[in-house]
């Protein structure tokens, strides 16, 4: 850490005077977090837990089973490293047995597309961050056999159900820079609670937590922007608009919440010639958890990786139990990648 994180989290040390527990919402937070060993360098009273913030991590086991019915039925599967080994109800899309194919991005899907007769289903995870590029791939009129089963989600519904809920005691949120670059950060201003945008640098994390200490300290509540020379509070407004023009809100269940309203994002009417789940008549079924997997109490912030009793013993990134283990922006993968850093 550069002199000026030193300077930063000695401010810290001086301020934090009660016990405070702050969220961010992002995977890449997390990393940033855990590889820099941010939090031994923290008040002892300060705690930063992670919330929904891994696109993989929040995709229910429902919609992993609709890709696994895509994949039986003969489709060719295109998406992402990531999900491949998430577990459904019936194994992982990489044991499968199915013609899936690993791609960088839906552009890649497309492609594929172009090169065979077969139906190829594009499984369209991600927040903010990579629904307007998926947008503008469906307004570029793709081949007729490329579909995308849309499993995006939106993170400010989820927030709100948060400190409706109020279950993980919060006192503010590091918002996610990579969401906020797109979206800006105008509609959590609704929210009455300490915000900050923060950028990924371990600097920039510490800025942003020291701008939420002095929030709680002044008894305000608002959004600040540590990220400035990435993010705005307009956003990107011709991504924001490409992604109202191809998609529209949803009521969607997330891993470990129930169905958020408004929370998802489907392809408008228009466009169903290309939605996996009209075209092939595919529901994502609620499914009842039965594993000692605690994913779903990890994303609501309200235990951290190392709580689990199968962390590191019979859930490592080799053998995942859950998603926050398989995937790179996930919770539990991380903590395992970094954990001497954690302790
Ligand atoms: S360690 Fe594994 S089983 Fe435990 S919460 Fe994390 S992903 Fe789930």
């Amino acid at each position: 850490m550069v002199s000026v994180g030193r300077e930063i989290a000695g401010k810290l040390k001086e301020l934090v005077d009660r016990d405070l527990s702050f969220m961010h919402i992002c995977g890449t937070h997390e990393a940033a977090i855990s590889r820099a060993g941010l939090r031994r360098v923290l008040p002892q009273q300060m705690k930063i837990v992670m919330g929904p913030g891994c696109p993989v991590c929040i995709t229910p086991q429902g919609e992993i089973d609709a890709a696994l019915e895509l994949a039986g039925r003969g489709f060719a599967i295109a998406t992402y490293g990531d999900l491949l080994r998430v577990p459904g109800s019936r194994g992982s899309l990489e044991s499968s047995g199915g013609d899936v194919h690993v791609v960088q991005g839906v552009h890649r899907a497309v492609e594929i597309a172009k090169q065979t007769d077969k139906e190829v289903v594009f499984i369209s995870v991600g927040f903010e961050t990579t629904a307007p590029t998926v947008a503008a791939t469906i307004l570029s009129e793709p081949p007729e056999n490329f579909s995308i089963l849309s499993c995006h989600r939106l993170v400010p519904p989820a927030m709100k159900w948060l400190l409706e809920q109020g279950e993980a005691n919060l006192q503010g949120f590091l918002l996610p820079g990579h969401v906020c670059t797109v979206a800006g950060y105008k509609e959590y201003e609704q929210f009455p609670v300490p915000q900050v945008v923060a950028g990924f640098e371990p600097e920039d994390i510490l800025l942003g937590l020291l701008m939420l200490v002095e929030q709680v300290r002044k008894g305000e509540a608002r959004v600040e922007n540590a990220y400035p020379r990435a993010v705005t509070r307009e956003g990107n407004v011709r991504a924001q608009q490409l992604m109202y023009e191809v998609f529209e809100p949803t009521d969607v269940e997330w891993r470990g919440f129930p169905v958020i309203p408004r929370s998802g994002l489907k392809l408008r009417k228009k466009f169903e010639e290309y939605d996996a789940q009209k075209k092939f008549d595919i529901g994502f079924r609620p499914v009842t958890k039965h594993t000692a997997c605690l994913c779903d109490r990890v994303l609501r912030g309200l235990v951290s990786p190392t709580d689990c009793r199968l962390f590191g013993t019979a859930c490592t990134p080799r053998t995942p139990v859950g998603p926050c283990m398989v995937s790179h922006e996930g919770a539990c993968r991380i903590w395992f990648t970094y954990r001497s850093r954690e302790e």
